[in-house]
């Protein structure tokens, strides 16, 4: 599933490919939202945002399409009227000058205007992006006494607490920080929920500009310059079960928090804090 960094990526490259341009023709598959097509013809785009792993287009006319990924959604830049060859089902197409933006399987489309996105059930409830935010608006987040007793584990991927954060940046980020996942907000120093806030942002930056990496730089750097391949390369922990810890050697671990995989370095992540 694709994490915030991912969406925002996409975000941009369909930005880059339309923001500033007068829609040609907008393809919705969903009968529900056809009657916005016409609605949405002519229009400029002005920009495109993300929350979390929603993402909103925002055309001049005060209308945003709204699409949420979830497992299987896809986004495709292409150029315009070229589709890729897929199994895929085309659920919207914007196209727009010499450039077609194209999204595959997702199921959650809509079109909203800002007192919609406002009330928005999703939108409205997130948390601070955590590709987009500050680390002391992560951390505010962090000291909220509603989260206070909940598992670091299952409160990471809670888009209520933060945005954006899935699986792979759930387990790099609790890592980096040196905690965990059994422990609770409530069972954390000051300073340890200061390095979780820190952690979160500067993983999501960081694989948002470079390309999914969350791993140290140099340490990645080094072991492509080996010919390692990116798999190996990639992340701290996440994917690496049975692997020595980057930092100590020891086996990282593998368990399931939130019916998902989470991996860990029993020796740097001590259970208790
Ligand atoms: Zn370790």
């Amino acid at each position: 599933m694709p994490e915030g960094p991912e969406i925002r990526r996409a975000a941009d490259r369909i930005q880059k490919a339309l923001q500033g341009q007068a829609v040609d023709e907008v393809f919705f598959a969903f009968a529900q939202l056809q009657r916005f097509a016409e609605s949405l013809a002519g229009r400029r785009v002005e920009t495109v945002e993300t929350r979390g792993k929603g993402l909103l287009i925002h055309f001049d006319n005060r209308l945003s399409i709204y699409s949420h990924n979830q497992l299987y959604g896809r986004w495709y830049v292409r150029p315009a009227h070229s589709y890729p060859r897929t199994r895929r089902q085309l659920r919207l197409a914007i196209h727009c000058g010499d450039k077609s933006a194209l999204l595959y399987s997702a199921s959650e489309i809509d079109v909203l205007t800002p007192a919609q996105i406002a009330r928005h059930p999703f939108l409205s409830r997130l948390g601070p992006d955590v590709v987009g935010a500050d680390s002391a608006d992560v951390l505010a987040q962090i000291n909220a006494a509603r989260f206070a007793r909940r598992q670091l584990g299952s409160l990471l991927l809670d888009q209520h607490f933060l945005a954006g954060v899935g699986n792979y940046l759930r387990s790099e980020i609790l890592f980096v920080a040196g905690l965990h996942p059994r422990l609770r907000p409530v069972d954390c120093s000051a300073e340890q929920l200061a390095s979780l806030a820190e952690a979160a942002t500067t993983l999501a930056r960081r694989s948002y500009r470079h390309n999914g990496v969350t791993c140290d730089l140099r340490i990645a750097g080094e072991l492509k310059a080996l010919g390692q391949p990116r798999s190996r390369y990639r992340h701290w922990v996440f994917g690496r079960t049975g692997r020595p810890c980057r930092q100590c050697g020891s086996a990282i671990v593998r368990t399931s928090v939130a019916s998902r995989r989470l991996n860990y370095c029993p020796v740097c992540q001590p259970v208790k804090a």
